[in-house]
């Protein structure tokens, strides 16, 4: 069929040369001079969205992908974009495994948000499973939360070559090491720098306030720090709010994720004038964090967790019409309509930011 090299060489070939590379570049990295080779390499594997050293893999739980060619915005991509209501769009997954490219009857995993499929014993040869998640997805695959790929699971890789640079100066100034845990302590002080930079004050009560809970939301099982994965994911969609207009945003919307939000819209219109009030399209924001939870003892029941985005135990995977009615009942009458475009305004960085499959909420929508 043409295909001269296989996707798995394909990989191969570029670890390769990136390895190569990196040593390369090691002499004339763009990295301050006194950091060590180990935060330099940090630093580059960042830049580049690549994935940790194969020797990492057996300790780091991440899945990002061994080589990656960062997207680059459009040219008109923040003129108008007319996602239709009406027209409703079949999704369809790929046939072939998105490693091997082979197709075989036995059963493939699909991504809950791309049409990428995969084998999950080429997911295991990528380092992208580890044993004792290897359960885990495939339990939650076939469920109602889903699991997502390797591309789709890691928000950074979103952002283009330009945008990666501003979040990678803004990590060096406000001296935030790539691939550490975050204390609450260090969450709030590099969020209060951030601010000061941005807005040439100081961050006030309330402000601090919304970042403390954000921090909850990162930290379900209350640690006490947040992984570096999440952390990046959500500096990745702050600075995707921030920068980027909301056609843009749209714009990164897949099929399934486009189909998810009619879905929802459709079941807030009960009578089908095409609004929904208001505190309804607020209310969906938090909808869209259907996380999954390893076996759930008790007290794993986090502030962030509860209500609609404790939509995850397999006993209520057949709930989401009841979460549905719950959100119908309630407030029906509302100042100001949202109609299908305004839902999706409001909605898109949540929907992008529901992405991960980690439990942490990576934007916390304001309560
Ligand atoms: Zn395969
Ligand atoms: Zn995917």
């Amino acid at each position: 069929m043409g295909v001269l090299m296989s996707r798995r060489q394909t990989v191969e070939k570029v670890q390769k040369q990136a390895v190569q590379e990196g040593e390369d570049e090691a002499a004339a990295g763009p990295s301050q001079p006194q950091e060590s080779g180990a935060s330099k390499a940090a630093w580059e594997r960042l830049r580049d969205g690549r994935g940790v050293e194969p020797e990492e893999l057996e300790r780091a739980n991440r899945f990002t992908p061994p080589a990656f060619i960062r997207p680059t915005r459009e040219l008109h991509d923040d003129e108008p974009l007319d996602i239709s209501l009406e027209h409703r769009e079949q999704v369809v997954n790929d046939e072939m495994c998105e490693i091997c490219e082979v197709w075989t009857a036995e059963s493939l995993f699909p991504c809950r948000i791309c049409s990428r499929v995969y084998h999950d014993g080429c997911l295991r040869r990528m380092g992208y499973l580890q044993n004792d998640s290897a359960v885990e997805v495939t339990e939650t695959a076939h469920t109602e939360t889903g699991w997502s790929c390797n591309y789709c699971d890691n928000l950074n890789l979103l952002l283009t070559e330009e945008e990666m640079y501003s979040l990678m100066e803004t990590l060096r100034q406000c001296k935030i090491i790539p691939d550490t845990c975050l204390t609450l302590d260090d969450f709030l002080h590099y969020k209060h720098l951030v601010h000061k930079q941005q807005f040439e004050k100081p961050m006030a009560e309330a402000q601090e306030e919304q970042a403390t809970l954000q921090f909850s939301a990162l930290d379900p099982e209350k640690k006490g720090h947040i992984e570096w994965p999440d952390f990046l994911s959500h500096e990745s969609i702050q600075l995707l709010q921030k920068l980027r207009p909301q056609n843009s945003l749209l714009r990164l919307l897949t099929a399934k994720e486009r189909e998810r939000a009619r879905a929802a819209f459709l079941a807030l219109d009960q009578d089908g004038d095409g609004f929904i009030a208001e505190s309804e399209c607020r209310k969906a924001r938090h909808a869209w964090f259907r996380k999954h939870q390893k076996e759930t003892p008790s007290c794993n029941v986090s502030i962030s967790h509860v209500g609609p985005m404790s939509e995850s135990s397999p006993a209520s995977s057949g709930s989401s019409k009841s979460q549905e009615k719950t959100l119908l009942a309630t407030e029906q009458e509302e100042a100001r309509p949202v109609d299908w475009r305004g839902f999706l305004r409001d909605n898109v960085a949540y929907i992008l930011a529901a992405r991960p499959n980690s439990a942490a909420v990576h934007l916390k929508p304001p309560a």
